[in-house]
């Protein structure tokens, strides 16, 4: 599931390569996908623009534009690719892509590339320069819909800080972790408190503050909240500095392949030994509903 440094990987990709470019025709092949009215998605994208294109959370937010200088239409896109949704650019042979890759590695999404639009294919965005954006979700778990500026307020309303904003200061954190019950990982996983994190960075966040996660958030200590809150700035950052670890781009316009994956620390790593103490071991269990991995020795 594509988390915070994926989304905004995503996003910084889509907006050297689609905006302002005229959408000729959008081809929705499975109308349920679009959570808001289907038969007017089309006609409120045709013909117009993507003007810019933000970030909140793990949710994109596509501004609709009309014009050559684009004008707001104050109608927006909203796409959360949740657990399996993908969002693949192309153009001639050029392709980036971004979100879920099945294996979690780089395996799967060359075979998506040979056959771009598949029966997971379930809109297709057409554009004037005669490249495409194909959204891809293979479990349709996905949400897609077009608000406009009230129901766009409404939908942010939901989502809690931004950790990469320098406005998510050490105090910020302190006062909405304060008297707060339920385990640390739970607490990390709630897109109301901390707005982006999800299952693979939540778990390195962790690793790095060396706390258990099924310690009670109440039972921290002032120097571990200190500790945690740096460790979310770090990770998050480095994460999104190498461009996340599911997003795969072969064709860039920088030629660059991004990928986090090789600075997991607890990720995909269980029954291996813990890469800093070297005496642990990474264990794998369920906590708050999700596949938890930890070290369980220099974690407390
Ligand atoms: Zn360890």
């Amino acid at each position: 599931m594509p988390e915070l440094p994926e989304v905004e990987t995503i996003k910084n990709n889509l907006k050297e390569k689609i905006l302002n470019k005229r959408i000729k025709k959008v081809d929705l092949r499975l109308k349920k996908i679009v959570k808001s009215s289907a038969r007017s998605f089309a006609l409120d994208l045709e013909g117009n623009n993507f003007k810019d294109i933000k970030r909140r959370g793990k949710l994109l937010i596509f501004g609709i534009g009309t014009g050559h200088c684009p004008v707001p239409t104050n109608k927006y896109l909203l796409i959360h690719l949740r657990m399996t949704g993908q969002l693949i650019y192309q153009k001639n042979k050029k392709i980036i892509a971004g979100g879920h890759s099945d294996g979690g590695r780089d395996e799967a999404l060359p075979r998506l590339y040979n056959d771009l639009s598949n029966k997971h294919t379930h809109i297709i965005f057409y554009f004037s320069d005669k490249s495409q954006l194909f959204f891809n979700d293979l479990r349709r778990f996905g949400v897609v819909k077009i608000v406009n500026e009230k129901e766009l307020e409404e939908a942010l309303n939901n989502f809690g800080v931004e950790p990469l904003e320098n406005s998510f200061s050490l105090k910020v954190f302190q006062n909405i972790i304060k008297n707060k019950d339920g385990n640390i990982k739970a607490f990390l996983l709630n897109q109301k408190y901390i707005a982006g994190i999800g299952n693979i960075y939540a778990d390195e966040i962790l690793f790095e503050a060396k706390i258990l996660p099924n310690r009670k958030v109440d039972s921290l200590k002032i120097e571990e909240i200190k500790k945690l809150y740096q460790a979310i700035r770090k990770i998050l950052k480095k994460a999104v500095k190498h461009r996340g670890t599911t997003f795969n781009s072969y064709t860039d316009a920088r030629g660059q392949k991004g990928n986090f994956t090789k600075f997991l620390k607890v990720y995909k790593r269980e029954k291996k030994k813990c890469l800093r103490c070297k005496k642990g071991m990474i264990i794998k269990t369920k906590i708050a509903g999700r596949g938890t991995r930890y070290c369980d020795r220099c974690q407390e």
